[in-house]
């Protein structure tokens, strides 16, 4: 095992853990045994190290480049995944009516809406559910909660492919997203929202970091019998070392960063996905065997969720496709179907590879 083999890599349309830039894991394979003359690895480096807190600092600092975060914004480096925030923000942002507003796209904005109601009032402005979450439903002013603590949406549903193109205006009422499966992959005003976060395993890494940013004023409101862990303010104060970070995962994380950076930015990743997206959608919509159930002002620039609508035939396709390196473009299970992930790392080539594959089956199929 003396080379690095690449040779055999597949196209990997996987929706989380999913495919990382490939730059990225020759670095950290360079890097493995020897981080930068250190005679060790990023693995057994202590976090309290001057090297660790070099990566760290470098990674946060890429990360507000790239969003451009204003220093009115703490950035955290947690864990626990996205699904821990689902819990971390009615704690910490319940702190006067204990209400909140949702809106239901999909599974994690329900499982999310779930946990906060064990916690608090729940209101549920709009939901897609009715028509199985194949758009993002109108909202009206007007069954919004005045006094509501805080405003939640999920802005890209991964499960379902959906994303928000507009927000709702909540006022001074916090809006919190969930941007698990679309961070830095198109611009976002972050001054928009008063919190957001994202497992790193969609975009940025591998699984183990959860990304929290949290504008200050929103910091220091948790019930004093709260969890040490559970507290934005105890992250915040530790500078995300309170106690031991998921290390590797965040020097991952920042060689992502640094990947984005030399590729021009947040609006130059937008760009190509879009023109991912297009190639896709475009070869879709033109098919006359495949179909995308999803309402076209909504759909998702990350996960393409498409059908045949003959589940033995959408299990043929996702095998035969499987055999020429183009993989994990299963639905999720609770969806079926196909769903092909194009996230940042996935390159134009992958895209295409799939579409002349899809024009292949078809003649064959249709
Ligand atoms: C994957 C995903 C989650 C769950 O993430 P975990 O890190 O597994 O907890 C939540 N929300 C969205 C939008 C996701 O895509």
């Amino acid at each position: 095992m003396s080379e690095i083999s690449t040779s055999e890599r597949v196209y990997n349309f996987s929706a989380g853990p999913s495919t990382l830039p490939l730059p990225v894991l020759e670095k950290a394979a360079k890097e493995m045994t020897n981080y930068r003359g250190s005679g060790m690895s990023v693995m057994e480096m202590s976090h309290r190290s001057k090297e660790f807190a070099r990566i760290i600092e470098l990674a946060e600092q890429d990360l507000r480049d790239l969003m451009k975060i204003p220093d009115s914004y703490k950035v955290l480096f947690l864990q626990g995944g996205a699904y821990l925030q689902f819990s971390m923000v009615p704690i910490n942002l319940f702190r006067n009516s204990k209400k909140a507003d949702y809106i239901i796209t999909g599974s994690w904005a329900k499982k999310a809406a779930q946990e906060a109601a064990k916690l608090g009032q729940v209101n549920i402005v709009a939901s897609s559910e009715p028509d199985t979450f194949t758009y993002i439903p109108e909202w009206k002013k007007e069954d919004f909660t005045a006094d509501a603590d805080y405003f939640y949406i999920t802005y890209n549903n991964t499960i379902y492919g959906t994303r928000y193109t507009s927000l709702p205006d909540v006022g001074d009422v916090p809006l919190v997203a969930d941007l698990s499966s679309m961070i830095l992959s198109e611009e976002l005003d972050i001054t928009k929202f008063g919190l957001v976060f994202a497992g790193a395993q969609k975009n940025i890494g591998p699984a183990g970091l959860t990304i929290v940013i949290i504008r200050e004023d929103l910091i220091g409101h948790a019930p004093s019998d709260t969890p040490s862990m559970l507290n934005y303010k105890t992250h915040a104060d530790a500078g995300s070392l309170f106690n031991t970070p998921p290390c590797y995962s965040i020097y991952m994380a920042g060689l992502t960063f640094q990947w984005i950076k030399e590729q021009g930015g947040v609006a130059a990743m937008q760009k190509k996905n879009e023109e991912k997206a297009a190639l896709l959608y475009n070869a879709i919509d033109e098919s006359s065997l495949f179909r995308c159930p999803v309402a076209k002002k909504d759909r998702s620039l990350m996960n393409v969720v498409f059908v045949t609508g003959d589940k033995a035939l959408d299990k043929k396709f996702i095998a035969e496709a499987k055999e020429h390196g183009l993989v994990n473009l299963g639905g999720h299970r609770s969806v079926g179907g196909m769903r092909a992930s194009i996230y940042n790392a996935m390159p134009y080539e992958g895209v295409e590879a799939l579409v002349d594959f899809m024009k292949k089956f078809e003649k064959q199929n249709g």
